[in-house]
């Protein structure tokens, strides 16, 4: 037991170390009310006492929604349109809330994502993780995918051909769930909206809109895991969430 309190207390610390130096002083303010498109507020039925629990009722387009993403990640799943099929343990569709306003798009799966088939879970994963968790959501809340399904051998760039193949899959998913704001992680997920030969230095930080949805393009968790001292990038990426927090939490 003592052990185990001992782990939980370091894993706080840890937190809280991370909270601090990103500057994320909010997590001391009240609890933020989470920003939702309005499908989400499914009508809940008042049990009667002692009767069934509350049922949460899901209206015709909310399963139909997830009835094409599902059919969607099937597809994915089984996909053999580009040479990347060939090297993949498992392709990666993306996983979360279909019904979020919240999508992060990241560049393509890396080895641990390769093989437990789920975006962003290796180290990058972890700390996108904690930064959704700063931003007072958790990965349930959002939903994660990438501009590729499967992971480039050596996780080398993806090419212009296995985008264009693969394009199809991500557009499809942002018609269906339809977020108010995409998180692009970094020049390849960038670029996939808005192609340009700027870096991520003067790309990141300012939204452009992408048909309904607002794009803020930020740096990549392995871009800040390859620059681990330095706090300034942490920072810059902490503005960015908070711009698109400020975003969510108008109604
Ligand atoms: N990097 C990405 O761009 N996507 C992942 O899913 C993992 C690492």
């Amino acid at each position: 037991m003592a052990e185990k309190n001992k782990r939980l207390l370091h894993g706080l610390e840890q937190e809280i170390g991370f909270l601090s130096e990103i500057g994320a002083d909010f997590i001391f303010a009240p609890e933020r009310e989470k920003a939702r498109l309005p499908g989400h507020q499914v009508a809940v039925e008042e049990p009667a006492a002692g009767k069934i629990p509350p049922v949460r009722m899901v209206g015709k387009a909310d399963e139909e929604r997830q009835r094409v993403l599902h059919a969607l990640e099937e597809k994915i799943l089984r996909c053999t349109l580009c040479p990347l099929s060939q090297g993949r343990t498992h392709a990666v569709p993306g996983e979360g809330d279909y019904f979020s306003p919240l999508m992060f798009v990241g560049e393509g799966p890396g080895a641990d994502e390769d093989i437990q088939g789920r975006p962003f879970v290796g180290r990058a994963g972890q700390l996108l993780t904690r930064i959704i968790a700063a931003m007072n959501y958790s990965r349930q809340d959002v939903y994660i995918t990438n501009v590729v399904k499967c992971r480039p051998p050596q996780n080398r760039t993806p090419v212009r051909d296995e985008i264009e193949r693969c394009r199809p899959y991500l557009l499809a998913q942002i018609e269906s769930i339809s977020p108010r704001v995409i998180v692009s992680l970094g020049k390849v997920a960038t670029d996939f909206f808005r192609p340009s030969a700027v870096g991520m230095s003067n790309l990141r930080g300012r939204f452009f809109e992408y048909g309904e949805t607002l794009v803020m393009p930020t740096f990549h968790p392995s871009y800040l895991i390859r620059n681990e001292g330095n706090k300034e990038i942490k920072r810059l990426v902490w503005q960015d969430m908070q711009q698109v927090m400020d975003v969510l939490s108008r109604k």
